[in-house]
């Protein structure tokens, strides 16, 4: 297949909605949400007592941020208390497809339908099509990666191999006997199938057939995807979700972003009142599917991006999300202001002479004060690094250069907080 064919055409018309359409039907979808949650589910009706609020103080999406969020790191205690998952479940047990367990504990129901999680919109826009023979490298045991992310395979009519993780001998075994067009796992793991591969003499582009790739569950660096683009000679495409959630956002063809899925409602909020940020603004990705088996409203999924607004090349009208910057629980509010390490890391990888660095936040006398500590290789320009660091951080950091006594351990958190409050 050419890769025009790949990288043409929209999975469904939901991709292509004007700005007041998506608005409309997003309501519309919300509030079957909403009334399904309010008369089955326990958990969520005493969340809306508990703010003083009932049904109908949310007639609008203008209204939907006065819903109080369910933060992921509540539910794993929530999910204990008493039947149907503490009243988040609305539906019982042996009315699932399948349950799952992720890290936490947290079990991820599944409910009826085809691409129950949402997935097939991405893997069309990652350029997945009719007839590929796809090799899965998510596990498939106990936690929803693997058949979660083949239901849109089948969806879109692929054939599928249920390889699983590891064993490398393996994977390459089946990459090489069967024609394998499309690859799905984490990227770092499709760079060691590519080195073994190389270290045995194969020749990636001829010796193999893939064309293209969906990668998720990590960070993807530019350079590993590049990397994997030109060995292989494939598209690399990367998708953003949950196992709570199912899909959140996916990348097109055109790379910059991830434009948000069709099937949920996501907002950037600030990660101490969850209010709604303006479009641009760093803050905590708040979503709600769309589904009603398990709804969980306006869920804090602890990650952290901002939503930008340019239209795509692509055609898809949906706002796209910048990426991951990274989670709640690794940033600060220093002086009102959000500092997020990942920023950072930005700034600190355009000066070679920086060899790692580390922001202690303390609060002498009640006034926050951020430290960054440098250890260099070289000297630096210190008032151009700061310019460049208020640019991307909004905040003006106090300097201290490390000297040959000071050591920096290689662990070294990137973000010490130090402040008392009393
Ligand atoms: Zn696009």
């Amino acid at each position: 297949m050419t890769l025009a064919e790949r990288m043409n055409g929209m999975y469904h018309d939901l991709e292509t909605l004007s700005a007041d359409e998506r608005e409309l039907r997003t309501w519309r979808r919300l509030e079957q949400v909403l009334e399904t949650a309010w008369d089955k589910g326990g958990e969520f009706a005493s969340r809306m007592d508990r703010a003083g609020l009932t049904l109908s103080d949310i007639g609008s999406l203008d209204d939907w941020a006065r819903v109080p969020v369910l933060r992921k790191k509540d539910l794993v205690t929530m999910q204990g208390k008493g039947p149907r998952m503490g009243g988040l479940l609305a539906c019982e047990w042996g009315d699932l497809r399948r349950i799952y367990q992720s890290p936490g504990p947290i079990f991820d129901p599944e409910g009826h339908g085809p691409d129950y999680w949402g997935w097939a919109e991405a893997f069309h826009a990652a350029g997945f099509r009719k007839r590929d023979v796809v090799q899965m490298t998510f596990s498939y045991h106990l936690t929803p990666a693997g058949l979660m992310l083949e239901e849109p395979l089948r969806e879109i009519g692929c054939a599928v191999i249920p390889a699983g993780p590891g064993n490398t001998d393996k994977q390459l075994e089946l990459l090489t006997s069967l024609p394998v067009t499309g690859f799905v796992g984490m990227a770092s793991y499709l760079r060691i199938i590519a080195d073994k591969a190389q270290s045995m003499g194969l020749d990636l582009k001829k010796d193999l057939q893939l064309e293209v790739a969906f990668v998720a569950a990590e960070r993807l660096p530019e350079s590993l995807r590049r990397g994997l683009e030109e060995d292989f000679g494939m598209l690399v495409r990367q998708g953003y979700g949950t196992a709570d959630l199912g899909c959140i956002a996916y990348e097109c063809p055109v790379l910059g972003g991830m434009h948000l899925s069709n099937r949920c409602h996501v907002e950037i909020c600030d990660p101490l009142t969850y209010e709604p940020l303006p479009l641009g603004e760093t803050g905590e990705v708040v979503v709600t599917p769309f589904g009603t088996v398990y709804p969980l409203l306006r869920f804090a999924t602890g990650d952290l991006s901002y939503l930008l607004d340019q239209p795509c090349e692509c055609g898809r009208t949906s706002l796209r999300l910048g990426g991951i910057v990274g989670r709640v629980d690794d940033t600060a509010k220093v002086k009102g202001q959000f500092v997020y390490p990942s920023q950072v890391a930005e700034v600190a990888a355009c000066y070679e002479q920086i060899g790692s660095w580390q922001l202690v936040v303390s609060n002498p006398g009640g006034r926050d004060r951020l430290e960054l500590r440098l250890a260099l290789t070289a000297p630096l320009d210190e008032q151009e690094f700061i310019q460049a660091f208020q640019a991307k951080c909004k905040l003006r950091p106090e300097l201290k250069v490390l000297g040959d006594d000071d050591s920096m351990p290689a662990d070294a958190p990137a973000l010490v907080d130090n402040r008392v409050f009393e």
